[in-house]
């Protein structure tokens, strides 16, 4: 957290961070983001998972949260995770909530700035949009009958940020139990559902913002020189290659194929394992 604090000013302190993964990726994709960015927002950051790890626990202590969910990447083993997460930030008190995949790359300083521009007493739904256009889903009615919905959704897999204001609002249908019955009205993944319970329960809205990205867009189109002001970044398979940003070093493709230890560099140049890379 930063030490100058003026009153009224965010601070990371303010900020529940949230990243979803699984036991399969603890290694290949955690430990990734525990040496890069999650180094900077230890305090902040909390994992949800689904199975124990000895390990895991022994480098995050309490913020590893186990869930009794399942390990399957079924709607339902999904939106039991996101129930999860919006629990513990509901209890955290904390003023934000943002959500993160295990393949994201999360910028705080990118990320305090953005959430300072808005006041902690709107209601505010910030992430990129899925689709350039609202979804249609059908809801079923308690008379199992059924009602088309159209609403915008922030993809997950680019993180998304929401207020405690609008938090709040949404806890008949997204806290405990409610989230995955609420899911399953529309048969949607969890980061849809979010969107629908913002926008057709509580009559809030998606605020777009350019800043957040998954690997389902081609991250080769950011500009190098716009890669630090990014909130999120993200890398993963798109159209059957492996979609990165596009950073020359002063790590290889080979030491890092995400690119985010390179990123991290730009972005943290006294990190210690920073200062032995050649090639700047
Ligand atoms: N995930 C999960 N359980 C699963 C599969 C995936 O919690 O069984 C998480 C994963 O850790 C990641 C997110 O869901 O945070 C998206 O998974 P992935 O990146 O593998 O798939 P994508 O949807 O991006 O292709
Ligand atoms: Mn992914």
């Amino acid at each position: 957290p930063a030490v100058y604090r003026t009153e009224g000013s965010l601070t990371l302190g303010d900020i529940f961070i949230a990243v979803k993964t699984t036991k399969r990726f603890h290694q290949s994709r955690v430990e990734l983001l525990l040496d890069t960015w999650i180094s900077q927002t230890s305090e902040q950051t909390y994992i949800f998972t689904d199975e124990e790890d000895g390990a895991l626990k022994r480098r995050m202590g309490g913020h590893v949260i186990f869930t009794n969910c399942s390990a399957e990447h079924s709607h339902l083993a999904l939106s039991c995770k996101m129930a999860a997460e919006f629990d513990a930030f509901l209890a955290s008190g904390l003023s934000w909530f943002c959500h993160l995949d295990d393949d994201n790359y999360l910028n705080p300083r990118a990320l305090l700035k953005l959430l300072s521009s808005y006041a902690e007493t709107w209601d505010v739904y910030l992430g990129k949009p899925s689709l350039n256009r609202p979804i249609q889903a059908s809801e079923t009615l308690p008379n199992n009958q059924t009602k088309s919905v159209r609403f915008w959704f922030a993809t997950g897999g680019a993180g998304f940020c929401i207020s405690r204001k609008l938090a709040r609002k949404m806890v008949p249908w997204a806290s405990g139990r409610n989230f995955v019955s609420t899911s399953e009205l529309i048969r949607l993944p969890d980061d849809c559902t979010v969107g629908y319970i913002i926008e057709c329960k509580v009559g809030g809205q998606l605020i777009p913002n350019s800043l957040f990205h998954s690997h389902l867009e081609n991250l080769q189109l950011i500009p190098t020189s716009q890669l630090m002001q990014q909130v999120t970044l993200s890398y993963g398979m798109f159209e059957n290659k492996l979609n990165v940003i596009e950073l020359s070093g002063p790590f290889s493709a080979q030491e890092d194929p995400s690119r985010f230890r390179s990123l991290h560099c730009h972005l943290y140049p006294d990190t210690s394992w920073c200062l032995q890379a050649v090639d700047w």
